[in-house]
């Protein structure tokens, strides 16, 4: 765990869905480097609060506050942004991250689950990182602050390029979330916008909790993390906090893999 410093002073962050799991360890992070933080929730304004007040806390420099918003909505969207300039004067980061499973076998799955899916997971990312792009323009250069006009970091997933049975919703939303990433970094980077997504793997979180709430699971689980160790929000909160900093400048359309090396297809050990 890092100490308290002061390397994202005087920029302000917007993590989307940092209420819960992985989000909220992004915003403690980004809080703990010294950001203002925007704390985002779509329901759970009291578990936002708890991860602003911890930020108030313990920040050296920073400042954060909560503010409620379906990423899927352009209109809230717009709101949550306008919130945030009228209170810090501008977006240096965002940090998209949130996002939902609906499971089904394909065959069973509902055109309604296929659409919240994406409508949070792709759109929602569009959405947030389109604002953000205006606002990095409308405010231009701040040489003193950052070496980049401003950051965005996707949320995705190892799903971005793993194929997911039952998830096909999900997998889909990833997947193309790449390309988004990579587009926006080829389109925006000349004006020194840097755009990277964060890939997690098995991240102990509410949304997977199936994977790891019983021994059994864990250790089945276990066969596809060769690092045999689930990870934790923190794990994707420090890595965001570096991706959002001066000292990772070079990286532009880049995908960060936080897995245990899942992606090195655990399944071919001893096969193939
Ligand atoms: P989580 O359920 O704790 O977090 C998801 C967050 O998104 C919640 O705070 C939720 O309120 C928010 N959200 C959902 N719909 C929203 C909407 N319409 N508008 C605004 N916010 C909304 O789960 P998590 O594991 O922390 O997931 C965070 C991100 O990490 C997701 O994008 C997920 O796909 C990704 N991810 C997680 C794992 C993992 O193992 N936990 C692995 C890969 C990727």
């Amino acid at each position: 765990m890092q100490k308290p410093n002061e390397r994202l002073k005087n920029q302000t962050a917007i993590v989307t869905g940092s209420s819960t799991g992985i989000g909220a360890a992004v915003a403690l992070a980004l809080g703990r480097d010294g950001a203002n933080v925007v704390v985002n929730y779509h329901s759970s304004e009291e578990e936002a609060q708890e991860v602003a007040d911890q930020i108030n806390k313990e920040s050296l420099c920073g400042e954060a506050i909560i503010v409620q918003c379906d990423v899927s909505k352009e209109e809230e969207v717009q709101a949550m942004f306008k919130r945030t300039i009228e209170k810090f004067g501008t977006v240096d980061i965002l940090v998209a991250n949130s996002g939902l499973q609906k499971d089904a076998a394909l065959h069973e799955m509902t055109l309604k689950d296929w659409q919240t899916v994406i409508d949070v997971n792709l759109t929602g990312q569009f959405l947030c990182a389109r604002e953000a792009i205006r606002e990095f323009m409308r405010r231009g250069m701040r040489e003193d602050v950052s070496k980049a006009l401003g950051k965005i970091i996707h949320m995705s997933s190892v799903h971005q390029v793993i194929p997911w049975a039952g998830h096909a919703n999900y997998a889909a939303s990833k997947g193309a979330l790449k390309m988004l990433m990579e587009s926006i970094c080829q389109e925006y980077a000349p004006l020194k916008i840097r755009c990277n997504s964060i890939a997690p793997g098995a991240i102990k979180t509410d949304i997977n909790k199936d994977a790891w709430e019983t021994e059994s699971a864990l250790q089945e689980l276990y066969k596809v993390i060769p690092y045999k160790r689930i990870g934790v929000p923190e794990d994707v909160g420090d890595t965001a906090a570096w991706l959002a900093s001066d000292e990772s400048d070079y990286i532009n359309g880049t995908t960060l893999f936080v897995d245990g090396g899942m992606t090195c297809y655990p399944g071919f050990t001893t096969n193939g």
